[in-house]
């Protein structure tokens, strides 16, 4: 049987393979990319895009809904999900079309079907279903993750479902049982709670968005309980029982007072982590390490321990965003096509897009403590933003934490638009900086990009807009 050669091979075309494949290319190799579904990954087609979609479809709706100054027939306003749905797949069929155009003009070799490694240097593979083999120089391995079972309750994609199903529903259910408060689960938990789901989400740890800022998070608990969700945190589930012709019943014991509890619903998503898609890579015995949960071992060049291999985004673990996976995807196609690059997470932002929206970037107040004892905060509230409050906006506040040289640590915001607000603080962050740099820079009035230059005064009780 006839080996194709290429330089570099990437397995998995979402964020973190297909940013791979495409800087691999403009470097100058040759490239081969294997995706089994489709191109974009969990992220562009079963989770970061699709969930933005009805995120904004679902928002646009309720702020009709709410708006204190419309008139008119406003209240007969309907949401028609059915419509909400070809939106969302609109801007997934065009974002994997963009990309697909993207991998075509830089030249890569996008193979369809799944791939599966037969050592370290080859790939067997099945083109428009003939058997044929890649012979690679370096591969990078990008396969991405699938939501986890838990031990007594198992995802059959009706009843228990994942988050692949609850972004698809042909139409609302009545009522809907989340387990897990991290951002999968809030974020559905606010679509469906939207169109009128009774929304009740457990979480086993005593606070939502866990490992979060403590105050933040607690705030963003209260929140999104007046928005309508049913939020109990320290409640372990230890049975899932589907009732015949009946609803699913969700039982265990909460944590707090040791009492049992017996919750029921239509469906019940389970949104309580996710494993790697690290089991079915070979096409004979599996030769890379894995850690307990699953995820390959890489080093700080992204190299597994088999030379030549490398492994990215949440095929590694660590925390699972899109934009991990694209980065170290830039940096694993650097190291195979030669170069020496290594992979830092200090500057790693994360966002939740409920409503508001809560956005961190480095070091928890508490975890600053830890190191150091000379930890200074600024903390300013949206309600004395004036462009907040013209958005009718002012919940959430941004937190900044420095360390006692004045460099930025970490930042935390709960507010309108806090993912975009995050970059700049990420950015201080990323190059060292101090909070002077930040408070310093002129930012237009009224932006609430104003409240991050006045959380970076606070830190020095140099605020303007509150009281030191
Ligand atoms: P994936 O995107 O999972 O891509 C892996 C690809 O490999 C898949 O296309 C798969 O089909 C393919 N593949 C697997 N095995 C094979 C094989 N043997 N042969 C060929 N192809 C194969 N992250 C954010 O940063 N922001 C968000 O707002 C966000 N929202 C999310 C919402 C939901 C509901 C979910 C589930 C996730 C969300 N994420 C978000 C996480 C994000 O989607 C992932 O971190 C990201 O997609 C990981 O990228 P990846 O390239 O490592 O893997």
């Amino acid at each position: 049987m006839e080996t194709i050669k290429r330089d570099i091979a990437v397995i998995g075309a979402g964020p973190g393979g297909y940013v791979a494949a495409l800087r691999a290319a403009q470097l100058g190799k040759s490239v081969v990319l294997f995706e089994r579904d489709r191109v974009g990954g969990t992220c562009m087609n079963w989770g970061c895009i699709p969930t933005k979609s009805l995120l904004h479809q679902t928002k646009v709706f309720q702020e009709l809904r709410k708006n204190k100054a419309l008139e008119g027939p406003v209240g007969q306003v309907v949401c028609n999900w059915a419509k909400v749905q070809d939106e969302k797949r609109k801007v997934v069929d065009r974002l994997v079309r963009g990309v697909e155009f993207l991998l075509l003009r830089n030249g890569i070799e996008l193979v369809p079907g799944p791939a599966a490694l037969l050592d370290e240097r080859h790939i067997l593979a099945y083109p428009a279903g003939e058997e044929k083999t890649y012979e690679a120089d370096r591969i990078i391995l990008a396969t991405g993750s699938r939501s986890a079972d838990l031990p007594f309750l198992k995802a059959d994609g009706r009843d228990v479902i994942t988050s692949f199903e609850a972004l698809a529903f042909e139409s609302v259910p009545q009522s809907l049982l989340v387990v897990g408060a991290g951002a999968i689960g809030l974020e559905m938990g606010t679509i469906y709670s939207r169109m009128g789901t009774e929304v009740t989400v457990l979480e086993i740890l005593p606070r939502i968005l866990p490992g979060s800022d403590r105050d933040l998070a607690a705030r963003l608990e209260l929140l999104l309980k007046r928005q309508g969700l049913k939020i109990f945190t320290g409640m372990k589930i230890e049975q899932g029982v589907k009732q015949e012709n009946g609803p699913l019943v969700l039982r265990g014991t909460c944590l707090k007072n040791q009492t049992p509890f017996e919750f029921k619903a239509e469906r019940v998503l389970l949104a309580a982590g996710r494993r790697a898609n690290s089991d079915k890579l070979y096409a004979g015995t599996p030769f890379v390490p894995v850690n307990r949960q699953g995820f390959i071992q890489v080093d700080a060049s992204l190299q597994t321990s088999v030379p030549g291999l490398y492994a990215i985004g949440d095929l590694i673990g660590g925390k699972l965003l899109a934009h991990k996976a694209s980065h170290e995807g830039l940096i694993a196609a650097v190291n195979a096509a030669g170069g020496k690059e290594t992979m830092s997470y200090d500057a790693l932002p994360m966002a939740v897009f409920t409503d508001p929206e809560f956005a961190s970037v480095g070091l928890t107040e508490e975890e600053a403590r830890v190191q150091t004892d000379k930890v200074q905060v600024g903390l300013f509230s949206f309600q004395a933003n004036g462009r907040a409050l013209t958005m009718e906006c002012g919940e959430g506040q941004v937190k900044i934490v420095a360390g006692p040289d004045d460099r930025i640590l970490g930042a935390h915001i709960l507010g309108p638009c806090a993912s975009d607000l995050l970059a700049e603080l990420t950015l201080a962050m990323f190059k060292g900086l101090k909070i002077q740099d930040v408070s310093s820079a002129i930012h237009i009035h009224p932006t609430l990009s104003e409240a991050v230059m006045e959380a970076a005064l606070k830190v020095k009780g140099l605020a303007l807009h509150a009281v030191n």
